[in-house]
């Protein structure tokens, strides 16, 4: 009996989706604040186009049409050839004629790496949004943490994304720059997005595994982590430096210790005035309140 791969993560948005595995782990895995793949003893390897079609009829023949939604993995299928993720989403989309939405990772090297065309042809075989670490469009802290991507290439990726027709999601990872980066961190995301407006900003609060090599650059004084009330002004500065535009940003993660969530160009004010109505709360409430977020990947 043919047994379908599983992923290690999707993302929050995507937990009722259908999950397909087309690749295990991650190409690159070398970002200093992740190592999930490693944790989760998941090294990168490339899978054969028939076996992920099986995965695909098998999990047809165990749930049938009953997703409206389908998510695919694990952290980067847009480095596969483009025939191979067409004919994946084509076999997809014909097994399970209800799907309404098909979303995956992407890193924004491998966009970039594609031409306008295959993003078009990609998009039309069915892949209808993707989400993408941008984490911080400070060239400094890309550097950093190793992310492998630029900030030229992040405006790239995402106008020629955009372009295609897909829908985009950036990730915004809040106190990546650290103590020294967080200003450079800040205005470098706000430049990228404000230059490719992608259609969400998902916010996280930077979660440092003990394993990490990230850990290892605290323990020898290479990166001073951001203090709970930094990224608060962080999240601020960063919605106070985006232009108006229809761009949805939402803090949608259990960790962030702040939770604003609305159109930049309907509710950036809002959302500002809630921040800075609990920057003015006592010291007191405000480190109770921190206390109280979980800490969590
Ligand atoms: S953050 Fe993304 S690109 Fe970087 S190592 Fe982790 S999965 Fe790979």
């Amino acid at each position: 009996m043919h047994e379908p791969e599983h992923l290690v993560i999707r993302p929050p948005s995507e937990a009722r989706s259908l999950l397909v595995r087309t690749i295990r782990g991650c190409n690159w895995n070398r970002c200093n604040f992740c190592g999930i793949y490693d944790f989760f003893d998941t090294p990168f390897s490339e899978r054969g186009l028939e076996e992920v079609l099986k995965d695909i009829d098998t999990l047809a023949d165990r749930y049938g049409d009953i997703f409206r939604t389908a998510f695919l993995g694990d952290a980067n299928p847009l480095h596969l050839p483009t025939e191979f993720l067409t004919a994946v989403l084509r076999h997809l989309r014909k097994t399970f004629p209800g799907l309404e939405r098909v979303t995956s990772y992407a890193r924004a090297s491998s966009l970039a790496k594609k031409t306008g065309d295959e993003l078009k042809a990609i998009r039309h075989a069915g892949l209808d949004r993707v989400h993408v670490g941008m984490e911080s469009g400070s060239d400094a802290v890309l550097r950093l943490q190793k992310k492998g991507t630029s900030q030229a290439q992040l405006i790239e990726a995402g106008k020629k994304t955009m372009a295609s027709g897909m829908e985009l999601s950036y990730y915004f990872l809040l106190g990546l720059g650290g103590q020294e980066l967080w200003e450079d961190h800040v205005k470098g995301s706000a430049l990228v997005l404000n230059a490719v407006k992608p259609h969400f900003v998902r916010v996280r609060r930077l979660w440092i595994h003990p394993m990490s090599r990230l850990m290892e650059k605290i323990r020898t004084g290479e990166f001073s982590e951001q203090t709970p009330e930094g990224t608060v002004v962080e999240l601020r500065d960063l919605i106070a430096g985006l232009e108006p535009s229809p761009m949805f940003f939402t803090c949608d993660h259990a960790n962030n210790y702040i939770q604003v969530h609305g159109r930049i160009d309907e509710h950036r004010d809002d959302m500002l005035r809630l921040i800075d109505t609990f920057l003015a709360l006592p010291e007191g409430q405000r480190q109770e309140h921190y206390r109280a977020v979980p800490s969590v990947i």
